[in-house]
């Protein structure tokens, strides 16, 4: 897909703007707060109808404004749509070629975007908690029964913790109820976990490529996930569900004396290595921040394989972190297919010979 326009109104520091000349690359430069990424930012909400940096709307419109809009007309396979959304203390309006939509869902995937921000780099280098919410919202985006598992197991996950809490030294009548949370537990459970091991299988499979092609075939990236019972690799729900519920008998004493559920998906991990040493421990900067890179590009991959169309690529102050041979193979890789934001402090920061073709903007005060 294409971003032909993009129109904001009292959107962050933007009064109004409108913009037409986008072309495949485009570049936003400027100095640090001139609206740089309130601007990738506003391509984002677009796709999802909301921000990346907050979950709170009313931060999106100017100070001193009552409601902010962003619209963009959007080039797909089969014709062109305009989008928008509005947004005021009432709450948000979204509206495909001009009908308003009564369901939020039915306006997401219109526009399909995928972004890159230095925060990423938590995914290779943060907690586990930061790689399962990454694998989690990877996962729903595509798959909306997805998302319904999750929200049942961490209802069912929060109940049997209650439980546990209160059933040190009780008697038999507790391990009949967990029983009961068990069984629920287990059914939700093996369905995440296998929806996440396919996942990582198929990201690997692009996710591999393409690191091999940003370092020029000298790195070999593995990702693996990392259970709390089973083998990494078993995808049969089955047998999945045999193990989790062996797993949960024998944790069973430690549970309690503990007073929390000790396995399942919530205490799952996602692992990188980098030619066969955990990127997390042992990975330069650099080298983590290509990794966390090169998973999101196999996610444009991945997009396409599901909706046959490439999203768009937003990335934010990416560039400048990269080597200019790694700079240079990112743009090469996806020049021709994808139609790619990059901010960027200054053009001197970027390879720019790969850039003869860019669209240049200049960012300046909302300008
Ligand atoms: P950097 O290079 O530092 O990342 P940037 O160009 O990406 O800078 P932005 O994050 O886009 O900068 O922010 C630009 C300015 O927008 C900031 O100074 C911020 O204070 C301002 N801003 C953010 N939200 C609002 C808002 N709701 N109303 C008005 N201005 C806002
Ligand atoms: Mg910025």
């Amino acid at each position: 897909m294409f971003v032909k326009t993009l129109s904001l109104q009292h959107y962050r520091n933007y009064e109004t703007l409108s913009l037409d000349s986008f072309g495949n690359v485009n570049l936003m430069i400027g100095r640090n707060a001139q609206g740089k990424t309130n601007l990738l930012e506003a391509l984002l909400v677009l796709a999802l109808t909301k921000s990346h940096r907050t979950a709170k709307d009313k931060e999106l419109i100017s100070f001193g404004s009552n409601n902010a809009a962003v619209s963009a007309e959007i080039e797909k396979k089969y014709g062109t749509v305009n989008l928008e959304l509005q947004f005021s203390n009432q709450g948000k309006k979204a509206k495909l070629n001009g009908l308003e939509q009564r369901k939020l869902s039915d306006f997401v995937g219109a526009l399909n975007a995928v972004m890159f921000a230095p925060e990423d780099l938590e995914i290779v280098k943060g907690t586990p908690g930061i790689r399962r919410r990454f694998l989690d919202m990877e996962i729903g985006q595509v798959q909306p029964s997805y998302l319904f598992h999750l929200q049942q197991y961490q209802k069912v996950l929060l109940q049997r913790n209650n439980l546990l809490k209160q059933a040190f030294g009780k008697g038999p009548e507790i391990t009949v109820m967990l029983d009961v949370w068990n069984e629920q537990l287990v059914e939700h459970g093996v369905k995440i976990i296998k929806k996440r091991k396919q996942f990582i299988r198929k990201l690997q499979k692009w996710a591999q490529g393409i690191h091999e092609g940003i370092t020029g075939g000298g790195e070999k990236l593995q990702l693996s996930y990392i259970p709390s019972f089973g083998e990494a690799d078993e995808e049969d729900e089955a047998v999945l569900l045999q193990q989790f519920m062996i797993k949960l008998s024998q944790m069973r004493d430690q549970e309690i004396r503990r007073g929390m559920t000790l396995c399942g998906p919530h205490r799952d991990d996602l692992a990188f290595h980098i030619n066969g040493n955990e990127a997390q421990v042992y990975g330069s900067q650099g080298q983590q921040r290509t990794t966390a890179l090169s998973l999101k590009l196999a996610e444009i991959e991945l997009i396409h394989e599901e909706i046959g169309e490439y999203p768009i690529l937003l990335l934010d102050d990416v560039l400048s972190e990269l080597d200019p041979y790694r700079q240079t193979q990112l743009i090469e890789t996806f020049q021709s297919k994808v139609q790619t934001f990059i901010t960027a402090t200054g053009i001197e920061s970027i390879n720019a010979s790969r850039l003869q073709d860019a669209s240049i903007f200049h960012v300046q005060e909302g300008q």
